[in-house]
């Protein structure tokens, strides 16, 4: 995948307010600049990966399918999305822009079978 064609590049803070609402985003973006997310990776269907230090460690997947972005968290979100995932959405797009390298998580990992 080229960045040009990635969607995660587009996204802007309105489409992540749209997708949950201002608190979750702003509570996000908190985590994300305060260096909650570690060992962020992509899955190989162009998806990311990260762990979430909040009150405990939480595995948080974000994916796009058919435009739809989908997370997927530990903690069990009552919404489209939780704190986490967007702080890993912020996480990525910080790597994308300073064009840092994400690694590919294999297949065996342990966040796969946490989800
Ligand atoms: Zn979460």
């Amino acid at each position: 995948m080229t960045l040009s064609d990635n969607p995660f590049k587009e996204l802007t803070w309105v489409d992540l307010m749209l997708w949950t609402n201002k608190r979750t985003v702003a509570a996000g973006k908190t985590f994300f600049q305060t260096k909650k997310v570690r060992q962020l990776a992509m899955t190989r269907t162009g998806g990311i990966l990260a762990w979430v230090d909040a009150e405990e460690p939480f595995a948080t997947r974000v994916e796009y399918n058919e435009g739809d972005l989908i997370a997927e968290c530990t903690c069990q979100p009552l919404g489209n999305a939780c704190i986490h995932a967007i702080a890993v959405i912020i996480e990525y797009i910080a790597h994308l822009k300073k064009q840092l390298d994400v690694p590919v998580a294999p297949p065996n990992d342990e966040r796969f079978y946490l989800l």
